[in-house]
């Protein structure tokens, strides 16, 4: 048995990381949610006004940021802490989403986060999802995934999940958000969005969560054993 680092990017909404964690899961591994951290980070930015056109204004922010993953007893899974305080559900918020590519896209705040993911793949045994993990973070991975659904299905599913906690909310402001996202992620300057050259794709459209958690453990197993 290898231990092994996998990775699994791809678009907003197209579950990569319920996968990631149901695999992280199965293998006992460890699921690192990577766009929580730029969320959590982009909240920081937001409640403290930093203006991220400074430069300085980032570096000083970044230093005041302390980020990490702790175990929820209650649903199984980690959440994201800013600072010792759970941000967990405030992560999530339109807010957040509204900014999360924009903060996401600075230099600085990449090289910050990327850093702090290398470290955690140090032993290896970890699951980790995002935009940049199998290009970036760790271009050497043994397992990459590439997850891509339909936009109308990752809407659809993106809608269906923020509409519990917030009925307010439109399907159209949901779809604008993702469009948005998109484009940033794909066409920024420092680590864009790109299907790695040795990734495996996994087009999740029409498939349940059963069946995609039953392909991608194929392929994990494959290099584990
Ligand atoms: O995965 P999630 O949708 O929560 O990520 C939120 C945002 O964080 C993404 O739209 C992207 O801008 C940024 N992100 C990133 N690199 C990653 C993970 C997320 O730039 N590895």
């Amino acid at each position: 048995m290898k231990d092994i680092i996998i990775t699994l990017d791809g678009y907003s909404s197209c579950g990569k990381s319920t996968l990631a964690k149901q695999l992280a899961n199965e293998l006992n591994y460890v699921f690192i949610d990577s766009g929580a951290m730029y969320r959590a980070i982009t909240l920081y930015f937001l409640r403290q006004h930093v203006n991220w056109k400074h430069e300085k204004e980032i570096h000083k922010a970044l230093g005041e940021i302390g980020l990490d993953f702790q175990y929820n007893e209650v649903t199984g899974h980690s959440d994201m802490y800013l600072n010792d305080e759970n941000v967990e559900a405030l992560i999530r918020d339109m807010l957040v989403s509204e900014h999360v590519s924009e903060v996401a896209a600075l230099k600085e705040v990449r090289e910050f986060g990327v850093a702090q993911q290398q470290a955690m793949g140090k032993k290896k045994k970890i699951v980790m999802d995002g935009r940049d993990i199998g290009t970036t973070v760790f271009p050497n991975a043994e397992l990459k995934i590439f997850v891509t659904a339909d936009p109308s299905v990752r809407v659809e599913r993106r809608f269906k999940e923020l509409f519990a906690k917030n009925p307010a909310i439109t399907i159209e402001e949901v779809k604008t958000n993702l469009e948005m996202r998109d484009y940033i992620d794909s066409n920024r300057e420092f680590s864009p969005l790109r299907k790695a050259a040795d990734a495996i794709e996994l087009d999740n459209s029409n498939l349940t969560r059963e069946e995609q958690l039953a392909i991608v453990l194929e392929w994990a197993t494959e290099k584990i054993k």
